[in-house]
């Protein structure tokens, strides 16, 4: 969060808005959340777990939107397309 959701004052690392006094803990908690399943769905990436990657980056972004947790998502996509046209290619051989 860059500016105060209520008023679009800046964003002083303060869970109260320094200009208009709005409480912004719970977003700040969104946020945190949302970077913790990003990081997540990336180390999944990392691991070959397209499927939970993929979970985990929706769930992300179901929170808050965030380029790298949608780049997350569309390769964990890919991948699973690919992995699971492979399977059925050797299915079918
Ligand atoms: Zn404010």
């Amino acid at each position: 969060m860059e500016r105060c959701p209520v008023c679009r004052a800046r964003f002083k690392e303060k869970p109260i808005c320094y200009r208009c006094g709005a409480d912004l803990e719970p977003l700040l908690t969104i946020e945190a959340e949302a970077t913790g399943l990003e990081k997540q769905a990336v180390t999944l990436l990392g691991a070959g777990q397209w499927f939970e990657a993929r979970q985990t980056a929706e769930r992300a972004l179901a929170l808050q939107y965030s380029p790298l947790a949608a780049a997350a998502r569309s390769f964990a996509c890919r991948e699973l397309i690919a992995s699971e046209t492979r399977r059925l290619e050797q299915l079918l051989r």
